[in-house]
């Protein structure tokens, strides 16, 4: 009985052994211990074999089973002395047999079963298994701790990704789709779907995962309106995180509408804990501020009266032509156009017919150019049009067509007729794309010099 008992205390030092050093040192899994753990306590229990058995969230299996196999074990899954240890949540002690739960926060997630003894078990080795029962516990929710620390580290990285593609202006389908991927993944969530809407609160957008596309699912997804946002809440099963994302913040913050929307969700049985629900919204927030850094970029591109490119966007144009040209060996021609006596429209008729105007000659522009080409309003009354691989020789034939349509359009509001002057250059190497641009206003100065209503191409001669 007394060697029983050393022999139990020196297997309780052997076990105490291998936690410690797994805890201070060790990389290996805690389950991997776990069973050696396990394994100490039996061979020096004096039963002739024994289980360890963990639950797998399906219930109780066999991890190791000592001197007898693995099958064995699961042959006695339906033993009573289990059943009664994982309800009972007690030490199961019989004649022959030994049964101690591995509790975890009041619920059983194993038990140590012993078996076979010669005797009935004495207090030394029930003491003994209750012991590494608990040793096994701890080494459970360390594993379980370092699970989730690893999973908090994954976090951080998904979101720096996330953040760094949106600074550059990644919002692209792919990314969208990237970004849901992240969002279900970080949450450990089974779908999840990124919606944008239209400026009329429909939905234009959508980026999902787990979620079939013809499923009822996606069909309450697609006939969301940002009115009711929370149709998608309840449209998704089980446990659900949701976030409005406001992209256009001028416009929909000011009638307090959302943009878009991201949720997760997943079985009812797991609610999302408190930390999945700010990853979400992390990635929430940064999918705001991306979108509205694109509807900003979008808004600040066009001038909104006549919906051609702004001044801001033409800086853009103009490196992309200057980039283009560089690589085709082609140039391209800017062509400047002010109209005539614009003010005398503005003095005679009012701003407002004077804005009409403005909005038809560019109508008037944009109507007869390529889709390569574009118009930029430069400032006023001046367009700048951007005609890329393009000679100043069919540019100079293209501007005198501007100039003819200009002066051959009729206005709703007044009856007089207008003209354009125009003044064009060709990029060419050893200038830049600006210098082109200052070539064209000097060319445009001559044409307005020489009596308006014409083309003039820019010459040295000029300057
Ligand atoms: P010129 O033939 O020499 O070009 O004579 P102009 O009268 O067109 O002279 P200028 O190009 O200097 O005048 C531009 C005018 O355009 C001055 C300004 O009041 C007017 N203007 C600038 N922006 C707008 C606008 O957005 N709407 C309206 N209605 N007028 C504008
Ligand atoms: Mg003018």
């Amino acid at each position: 009985m007394e060697s029983q008992g050393r022999r139990a205390t020196d297997a309780l030092r052997a076990v105490d052994g291998v936690v410690d050093s797994y805890l201070r040192h060790s990389n290996l899994g805690g389950r991997r211990i776990a069973n050696l753990a396990a394994t100490i306590a039996i061979e020096n229990s004096g039963a002739k074999w024994g289980s360890l058995l963990l639950d797998e969230g399906t219930g109780l299996n066999p991890t190791i089973a000592i001197q007898s196999d693995l099958s064995a074990a699961e042959a006695i899954l339906d033993d009573e002395d289990l059943r009664q240890a994982e309800d009972t949540a007690e030490l199961v002690v019989r004649e022959h047999s030994l049964a101690a739960p591995i509790v975890l926060d009041g619920a059983v997630k194993g038990v140590l079963y012993l078996r076979d003894f010669p005797q009935r078990p004495g207090e030394t080795v029930q003491k003994l298994a209750n012991s590494v029962a608990s040793r096994i516990a701890s080494l459970l929710r360390n594993a379980e701790l370092l699970e989730a620390l690893d999973h908090s580290k994954d976090d951080i990285h998904a979101l720096a990704r996330l953040s760094e593609s949106f600074a550059a202006g990644q919002l692209g389908p792919a990314n969208l789709d990237e970004t849901a991927t992240q969002a279900a993944r970080g949450s450990r969530s089974l779908g999840g779907v990124i919606g944008l809407l239209s400026k009329a609160g429909r939905l234009e957008e959508c980026h999902t995962v787990g979620i079939p596309s013809d499923g009822p699912i996606a069909e309450a997804i697609r006939m969301v309106t940002s009115e009711d946002l929370s149709a998608i809440e309840r449209s998704l099963p089980g446990s659900v995180i949701f976030e409005p994302l406001s992209a256009d913040v001028l416009h929909r913050r000011a009638k307090g509408k959302a943009g878009g929307f991201l949720a997760v969700f997943r079985d009812a049985s797991d609610p999302y804990r408190l930390s999945e629900g700010s990853f979400i919204q992390a990635i929430a927030n940064l999918l705001s501020g991306a979108l509205a850094r694109r509807d900003y970029f979008e808004k600040a591109s066009e001038d909104p009266l006549t919906s051609t490119g702004s001044r801001f966007a033409l800086q853009l144009k103009l490196a992309e032509a200057e980039a283009r040209s560089l690589k085709t060996g082609l140039p391209f021609t800017i062509l400047l156009a002010d109209i005539d006596h614009f003010k005398e429209i503005n003095d005679d008729y009012g701003h407002l017919v004077g804005d009409e105007v403005l909005k038809d000659v560019a109508e008037v522009l944009r109507g007869r150019l390529r889709a390569l080409d574009s118009v930029s309003r430069y400032g006023g009354d001046e367009f700048v049009v951007l005609l890329p691989d393009t000679e100043v020789q069919p540019a100079l034939r293209l501007g005198q067509e501007l100039c003819e349509l200009v002066a051959a359009k009729r206005f709703a509001s007044f009856a007089d007729s207008i003209s354009l002057s125009i003044g064009a250059a060709e990029y060419g190497p050893g200038h830049t794309a600006a210098e082109t641009l200052r070539r064209a206003d000097l060319a445009l100065y001559h044409s307005k010099e020489q009596g308006r209503n014409r083309v003039t191409r820019y010459a040295p001669r000029l300057e």
